[in-house]
């Protein structure tokens, strides 16, 4: 196989650094010996969307997920089903691949195996390695945020046993939060409200968590006004220098810790957005490298707190889909290729995600034709090949003249939408 131009005269140097300098990607063709290669590591809805905008620029794309026909595996040139926890398996699909560039989509990845192959110049990860390890446990982002860099987060303790929590809690106060630090979607997270509640948030806690321990982290209460997700992008300039972009804020609401309803715009303070923005771009300066970054805050009035960063597109941002000229999804390829990015807003949208609602094998969808009726209105079924309850399957999108008649329009698309057994 031949290397491409780009990554050879880094890996003829020998230096990582050389390897792990900015660049303009050198475009291919795909299923060649001169294609860009770009391997997934996560293939769900959001990586599916950034599988379609890699394509577009001619990469050639390998999807890995743990599940076979996961949504991103069905549109990419090639897909492997793989433990990505499990190192041993991860590193013999990424040598067998040899991928240009790697673009963590999910949090539960062997990261220390990427961090290792960053260093050796084997390969790029997006935005960086360091950035998908220190996100994928939120006791190492919320340290950095909060005492490294000094931001404003909710009052925090991290514990690791019932006697460690009930301490904890004694610090924080009530009401409080317990999440496991490898955890996402709300899995394993409780609302506190007294001492009595100690035990059961224990218990779910520990059954909720991502990876065997019981980490956890004791979060105070933030009684904010509303939440957010500040896109980020970090990309290059013609200059050749990285930059930073913001979109317009998302707002978004979350039902047991998941999100339901997103919409772009939400209005905020001018003082708010400021202090919105340099929050994020601290976060991001630190983390580094080229790429979206999903930064979610708590806003009230003109106070604004840290929670947390995906070095990703985040799922909040499917409204992007329809309010922005680019995408998160194609923002995110084109920042991590080395390519200039536009983050300006189209028009006011929301988006309403569309649950299974049934635990079924291949789901069919009645009504879409009448979801699809109105103008401004559009729909993405992410076909994934197994419905839970909980699941989510699908997201309804609208554009309007305001965010409350996008918002409204959305929860009608979605509303039409109905899930059966197949
Ligand atoms: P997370 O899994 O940390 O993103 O949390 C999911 C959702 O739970 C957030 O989007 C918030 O709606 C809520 N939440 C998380 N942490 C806090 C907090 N410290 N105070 C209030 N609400 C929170």
């Amino acid at each position: 196989m031949t290397t491409p131009t780009h990554i050879s005269s880094a890996a003829a140097a020998g230096s990582p650094a050389a390897a792990l300098a900015p660049y303009a990607a050198v475009f291919g063709t795909p299923l060649s010996g001169a294609a860009l290669k770009v391997m997934l590591l996560g293939a769900g809805e959001l990586g599916k969307e950034v599988i379609l905008a890699l394509q577009r620029l001619g990469v050639e794309v390998i999807a890995v997920d743990r599940y076979a026909d996961a949504p991103g595996q069905q549109v990419a040139h090639r897909s492997y089903v793989v433990a990505m926890t499990d190192k041993v398996a991860l590193r013999a699909v990424i040598e067998k691949e040899r991928p240009h560039l790697i673009v963590p989509e999910i949090e539960a990845i062997a990261t220390d195996l990427l961090v290792e192959l960053e260093a050796a110049g084997t390969v790029r990860v997006t935005p960086t390695a360091r950035a998908a390890q220190l996100t994928m446990n939120r006791e190492g982002i919320r340290r950095l945020a909060a005492e490294t860099l000094g931001l404003p987060t909710s009052p925090y303790r991290f514990a690791d046993s019932l006697v460690s929590l009930a301490e904890a809690t004694a610090v924080v106060g009530f009401p409080c939060l317990v999440k496991p630090v490898m955890s996402s979607s709300g899995k394993g997270q409780s609302v506190l409200r007294s001492s009595e509640d100690i035990a059961s948030a224990w218990n779910i806690a520990k059954e909720g968590a991502r990876v065997e321990g019981s980490r956890i982290i004791v979060e105070g209460f933030i009684d904010f006004e509303y939440e957010i997700t500040l896109l980020t992008v970090r990309a290059r300039g013609l200059n050749g220098q990285v930059e930073t972009h913001f979109c317009e804020p998302i707002g978004h609401l979350q039902v047991g810790g998941d999100y339901v309803e997103s919409w772009q715009p939400q209005p905020m303070s001018p003082r708010a957005l400021e202090r919105a923005q340099h929050i994020a771009r601290k976060v991001t300066d630190n983390l580094g490298g080229q790429g979206l970054f999903g930064v979610e805050l708590f806003v009230s009035g003109d106070e604004v707190w840290f929670s947390e960063v995906s070095p990703r597109p985040h799922d909040t941002g499917l409204v992007t889909l329809m309010s922005q000229g680019q995408s998160e999804f194609e923002l995110h390829a084109r920042a991590l290729l080395g390519l200039p990015v536009d983050t300006s807003l189209r028009a006011p949208a929301a988006s309403s995600v569309i649950y299974g609602g049934i635990e079924a094998q291949a789901i069919r969808y009645e009504g879409v034709a009448e979801a699809l009726a109105e103008p401004g209105t559009d729909l993405r079924l992410f076909g994934k090949p197994e419905s839970f309850v909980k699941r989510r399957m699908g997201v309804a999108l609208a554009t309007d003249v305001s965010v409350d008649q996008a918002r409204a329009k959305a929860l009608r698309v979605s509303g039409a939408i109905r899930v059966k057994a197949a």
